[in-house]
């Protein structure tokens, strides 16, 4: 990986994650309001909001940083399953990918593969459960 990518891909990395922290600074959790079973309501969906998005974020930051630490370690943009490198298109499109596209297909087919099994697994059980009653 060319050494000018890595330093753009860190300065985005660092912006990027000023902008979340500051984002994150300015949740503040939606206060229980004195009025009506609607209004106090509409206040817990406000908070579960912000909870859900606080998650995501954070699972962002968790991303970027192992990014960074890829690129203080030379190991940014080589997947981590066939080590293979990933290629620069691809992570301008998803910079905190870990995998190269052919791992990344391999892995959601797997998963579409587990999800499908999954689906006849429980629809042998319906119909074992079925003649069981
Ligand atoms: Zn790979």
């Amino acid at each position: 990986m060319d050494k000018k990518f890595l330093k753009e891909q860190e300065a985005y990395f660092l912006k990027l994650m000023d902008d979340i922290r500051n984002k994150m600074s300015n949740f503040t959790g939606a206060k229980l309001t004195d009025g009506d079973v609607v209004d106090q309501c509409h206040t817990n969906d406000e908070n579960d909001k912000n909870i859900k998005l606080n998650k995501r974020m954070t699972n962002f930051l968790r991303k970027i940083t192992h990014s960074l630490s890829q690129i203080e370690n030379n190991t940014y943009g080589t997947c981590t399953e066939c080590e293979c490198d990933i290629s620069k298109d691809r992570l301008q499109a998803r910079p905190t990918a870990t995998l190269c596209i052919d791992c990344k297909e391999a892995q959601e087919a797997y998963e579409r593969c587990t999800h499908k099994n999954r689906a006849i697994h429980q629809l042998a059980w319906v119909n074992v459960s079925n003649k069981m009653q």
